[in-house]
């Protein structure tokens, strides 16, 4: 028993893209990055937020009254959320007959998502899968991913955390001894392009990034390619460069930008900066692997 808890925005069973093998993935809330690009904008708060669907919306207007903090008000194309009101106390999810409104995120105990990720141990043996950590960002709650780790290790769970590298380094020493597989976001080595895309320079996840390779923990490198911001040549070349020379026996995967998470945007009343941007096209993807190949890499698109 621990009584450990942290903020989760989903845990998905039956995951394939996460690691090795059917795995179960816990969804850390909470990132201090703020990736233009994020397909899941709902990760980026640590505290739960309201998520409304206005095309499911029917303009009952329940909701208005149904609200204790004068959060929703009638505009004229329907509801309008004020985010500096809500705090997410769920009383119009519960009033919209509709499935207009959502609270994404909650906090969970570790023995509560143990309770979940237990279920499918059978698929974790039999396919050579097991948990991954995501987020969000799991380095943001570090007590929360340690403990959770531990507990996987100690019921024989292969685990993989999957991160974007921007967390206190003390932190991560901790969580090393009981990761199987680290998943490594690496997205530009110009700290000021990094700075202006993701909100943060590049200084604190290289530092981390130094700590994993020279860890002997397997390791994936992900790089998510986005128009405008690093689907050039010169900026897969710094970053072959730099996983070769530090981490030469790690994975590359080339994660081509996609529009998925847009929608998610507008339930959040965020706006989606990328709206005009083009997924990479195939030949450019092709010669960003090549080039991870011509420094003695493994390299794969996704899909
Ligand atoms: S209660 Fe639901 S359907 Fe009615 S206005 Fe509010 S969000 Fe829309
Ligand atoms: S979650 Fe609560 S505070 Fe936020 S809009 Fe709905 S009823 Fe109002």
């Amino acid at each position: 028993m621990t009584s450990t808890k942290g903020t989760v925005f989903n845990i998905q069973r039956y995951s394939i893209d996460d690691g090795p093998g059917i795995r179960t993935t816990v969804f850390f809330k909470g990132c201090p990055l703020s990736c233009v690009w994020c397909s899941n904008p709902e990760s980026q708060n640590l505290a739960p937020e309201l998520m409304h669907r206005d095309s499911l919306c029917k303009r009952c207007f329940r909701c208005v009254e149904a609200c204790p903090a004068g959060a929703i008000t009638v505009g004229s194309d329907g509801i309008v959320i004020d985010r500096d009101l809500c705090d997410a106390c769920g009383e119009c999810v519960s009033t919209c007959t509709h499935d207009a409104m959502r609270i994404t995120g909650k906090e969970m105990s570790v023995d509560e998502v143990f309770d979940v990720v237990r279920r499918d141990a059978d698929y974790y043996r039999d396919s050579g899968g097991g948990v991954t950590l995501s987020g969000g960002e799991v380095l943001f709650q570090p007590e929360f991913a340690l403990a959770l780790l531990k507990r996987f290790r100690e019921a024989g769970f292969d685990t993989c955390v999957d991160s974007s590298g921007q967390g206190d380094t003390e932190g991560l020493r901790r969580l090393i001894p009981y990761v199987d597989l680290f998943y490594f976001d690496i997205k530009h080595l110009d700290p000021k392009v990094h700075r202006a895309e993701t909100g943060r320079t590049n200084e604190n996840i290289l530092r981390n990034f130094a700590e994993v390779a020279v860890s002997g923990v397997p390791l994936a490198v992900r790089v998510p390619v986005v128009p405008g911001f690093n689907d050039s040549v010169d900026a897969i070349a710094d970053i072959a460069e730099l996983v070769a020379v530090h981490a030469p026996r790690a994975t590359v995967h080339l994660l081509p930008y996609h529009r998925y998470g847009q929608q998610k945007y507008a339930m959040l009343g965020l706006d989606y900066e990328l709206a005009a941007a083009e997924t990479p096209s195939e030949e450019f993807l092709k010669a960003a692997r090549a080039i991870m190949e011509s420094r003695g890499l493994a390299c794969e698109i996704a899909v």
